[in-house]
C-alpha cells in the first residue's frame, strides 16, 4: 500500500490530486478483500483500472484508490456455441482484441486500440465503429458489495444500453471481477455497418471482411483523429470522447443537417462532435493547458499541465455553446471523481 499518491500518474489524461492510499491488487482475492476492508472500516473507494475513462479532481481522492491488476483468460472453444472466454478484470483490453483475432474468435475487432482494462468494458458498455461489448459479452462476475457476495450477472440483467449499465448507474455496488464473452468464430469480422468503416475497407455497409484488416482500418482511422495512446501525441491525452452522442425524441428535435442514427425505441441520435463544431468550437481551442484536440472536437485534452479545473472549464464552455446553439446539453462520457461539470 502506498499513500499520497499522484493519481495524475494513473490517468490518460494525466490530471488528478493525491489519494490518501492506493493499493494494488494482483489477485481476484486480493480485490475483493481490498474493497470489502475499506467498506467495513467506512473509507471511500475508488476503483481503477486503465484512467482512461475518468477526470479526478485537483484536491484528489480521500479515501483508498484500488488498483486493478488481476489477469487470467481462460477459453473454451466448439464449433457449435463459439468461444467462451473468460477475462479477469486487469487484463489490458487491446490485447485482448489482438489474441481474439489471433486466435479467430470473432466480434471484438472494431474495438481495437481501445485503452484500458477489460473489467471496465461493460462499466460503460464500450464501443467503437458500430459496435458495442453488449453484443458479445455472456455474463460477468462481479463482487456485490450491498449483499457482500460473489454473483455471477448475464447479459440481461446488466441494464446495457448506450455508453451505460447496471454498474455505470450504481458505482458503489459492483466490482467487475471477470467478463465472459461468447465469440463466433473464423477469421471474417462481425458484419461492417459504419459507413466510415465500410468505406476505408471498400466494402458494402453489412458485409465482413477478415478481421486483420478491420483491425488495420480501425486503428488507422483511430490514429486520424486522436484516438489511440501515443505519449508523445498531446491529443492522445485525454479521456476519448469527452461528451457522449445526445439521444432526441424525435427526428424533428435534430439540428438540419446533423447526422441522424435511428434508434429501435424510435428516438434517434445525433453528433455531439458535429453539434459542437457547428456551436463555433473550433479543433485547438484553448483554455490554460486544457484544449479541444487538434484532431477532433470530442476529446478535450492536456497539452501539458493541465488542472482538472482547466479541463472542466474547457468543458463547460463547449457545453455552454451546444446548449446556445441549439438548445441541447450534452452529457459528459467520463467518470467525474471528486470534481463537477
Ligand atoms: C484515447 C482514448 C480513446 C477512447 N476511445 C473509446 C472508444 O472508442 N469507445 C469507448 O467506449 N471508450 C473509449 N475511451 C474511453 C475508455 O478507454 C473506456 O471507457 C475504457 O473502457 C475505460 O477503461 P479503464 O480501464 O481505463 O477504466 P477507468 O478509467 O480506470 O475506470 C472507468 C470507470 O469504471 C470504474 N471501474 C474500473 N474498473 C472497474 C471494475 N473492475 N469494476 C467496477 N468498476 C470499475 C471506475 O471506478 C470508473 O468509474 C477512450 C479513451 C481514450 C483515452
Amino acid at each position: 500500500m502506498n499513500t499520497h499518491v499522484r493519481l495524475a500518474d494513473f490517468t490518460t489524461l494525466r490530471i488528478g490530486g493525491l489519494a490518501d492510499k492506493l493499493i494494488e491488487v494482483s489477485t481476484e482475492d486480493d480485490l475483493i478483500t481490498a474493497v470489502r476492508d475499506a467498506d467495513a472500516a467506512g473509507e471511500p473507494v475508488l476503483l481503477l483500472s486503465g484512467g482512461s475513462n475518468v477526470v479526478i479532481g485537483d484536491d484528489g481522492f480521500r479515501g483508498t484508490v484500488i488498483k486493478i491488476a488481476t489477469r487470467g483468460i481462460r477459453a473454451d472453444a466448439d464449433m457449435c456455441s463459439g468461444a467462451m472466454v473468460h477475462i479477469a478484470a486487469g487484463e489490458d483490453w487491446d490485447a485482448v482484441v489482438q489474441r481474439a483475432i489471433a486466435e479467430e474468435w470473432s466480434g471484438l475487432e472494431s474495438m481495437s486500440g481501445i485503452p484500458g482494462l477489460t473489467g471496465s468494458t461493460p462499466v460503460q458498455n464500450v464501443g467503437a465503429y458500430g459496435h458495442e461489448v453488449a453484443e458479445t459479452i455472456a455474463s460477468v462476475r462481479v463482487w456485490d458489495r450491498v449483499d457482500n457476495a460473489v454473483r455471477t450477472m448475464f447479459a440481461a440483467d446488466c441494464g446495457f444500453s448506450y455508453r451505460n449499465s447496471r454498474f455505470k448507474a450504481d458505482p458503489s455496488r459492483y466490482v467487475v471481477l471477470e467478463v465472459t464473452f461468447q465469440l463466433p468464430l473464423g477469421d471474417l469480422s462481425a458484419p461492417v455497418g459504419y459507413a466510415e468503416l465500410a468505406r476505408v475497407l471498400d466494402l458494402e455497409p453489412g458485409s465482413r471482411a477478415p478481421m486483420t484488416d478491420v483491425r488495420e482500418a480501425v486503428l488507422g482511422l483511430r490514429r486520424s483523429k486522436g484516438m489511440v495512446l501515443d505519449p508523445d501525441d498531446h491529443d492522445t491525452w485525454s479521456a476519448g470522447s469527452f461528451f457522449t452522442n445526445p439521444i432526441l425524441d424525435t427526428p424533428a428535435d435534430v439540428p438540419a443537417g446533423a447526422p441522424q442514427w435511428p434508434q429501435p425505441d424510435g428516438r434517434v441520435k445525433t453528433s455531439a462532435a458535429w453539434l459542437i463544431e457547428h456551436a463555433g468550437v473550433s479543433k485547438g481551442f484553448t483554455i490554460g493547458s486544457a484544449a479541444v484536440s487538434t484532431k477532433h472536437t470530442l476529446a478535450l485534452t492536456n497539452r501539458g499541465n493541465a488542472t482538472a479545473k482547466e479541463l472542466l472549464s474547457l468543458a463547460a464552455h463547449v457545453r455552454s455553446q451546444v446548449h446556445q446553439a441549439f438548445a441541447i446539453t450534452l452529457t459528459n462520457e467520463p467518470v467525474l471523481v471528486n470534481c463537477t461539470l
